[in-house]
């Protein structure tokens, strides 16, 4: 049987559900046998190729965050928003509430560490959107694993109902630490 293709991204995110994902352990040798990773950065694969699953870490505060999920969007057929910066826009969109030139100057000039700062700009980096978004004001999200980050049987729980064909609804005792 063919294996399930699946593409992991992290946009604007700490990797920290990524290494939500590898602490499933032992179970990540099974779940190997059933699953092909493309480009993530488990691979370091950077081409999209088009695969049954997407993945994403983390919440879209830029340009090029924006581009990289409408890419991942286009190119799977379920696409899974693993995380609370995915899902909801986590602790990134904490800088939503302020002005983005304000988190800049902020960020790159008035840091009591700083000297001579100054803001960056595109084409070097990215360019900042005003506010930041969870996955879902940009692209269709097909299923939601929230927890920050995701507890590794959660995400364990989620794959399998993928591999089995189902998209997973994550039961509320699995939401909750005990
Ligand atoms: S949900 Fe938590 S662990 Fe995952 S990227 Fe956001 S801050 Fe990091």
């Amino acid at each position: 049987m063919a294996k399930v293709k699946v593409a992991t991204v992290w946009l604007e995110s700490c990797a920290g559900c990524h290494m939500s994902l590898l602490d499933i352990d032992e179970a990540i040798v099974d779940l190997a046998n059933h699953v092909e990773f493309t480009r993530s950065p488990i691979t370091d694969i950077k081409e999209f190729t088009q695969v049954d699953v997407g993945i994403v870490e983390g919440s879209v505060g830029s340009t090029e965050a924006e581009e990289t999920l409408k890419e991942l969007r286009a190119h799977c057929k379920i696409l899974m928003a693993l995380g609370e910066c995915a899902c909801f826009g986590g602790v990134c969109a904490m800088r939503s509430t302020f002005d983005k030139e304000d988190v800049l100057k902020r960020a790159y000039i008035e840091t009591e560490s700083t000297v001579g700062g100054k803001i960056p700009k595109p084409p070097g980096v990215p360019e900042l959107l005003d506010k930041v978004k969870p996955l879902n004001e940009i692209v269709k999200v097909d299923c939601y694993v929230p927890g920050c980050p995701p507890d590794a049987k959660t995400i364990l729980y989620a794959l399998t109902e993928l591999l089995a064909g189902r998209i997973p609804v994550i039961p509320s005792d699995m939401m909750r630490f005990d």
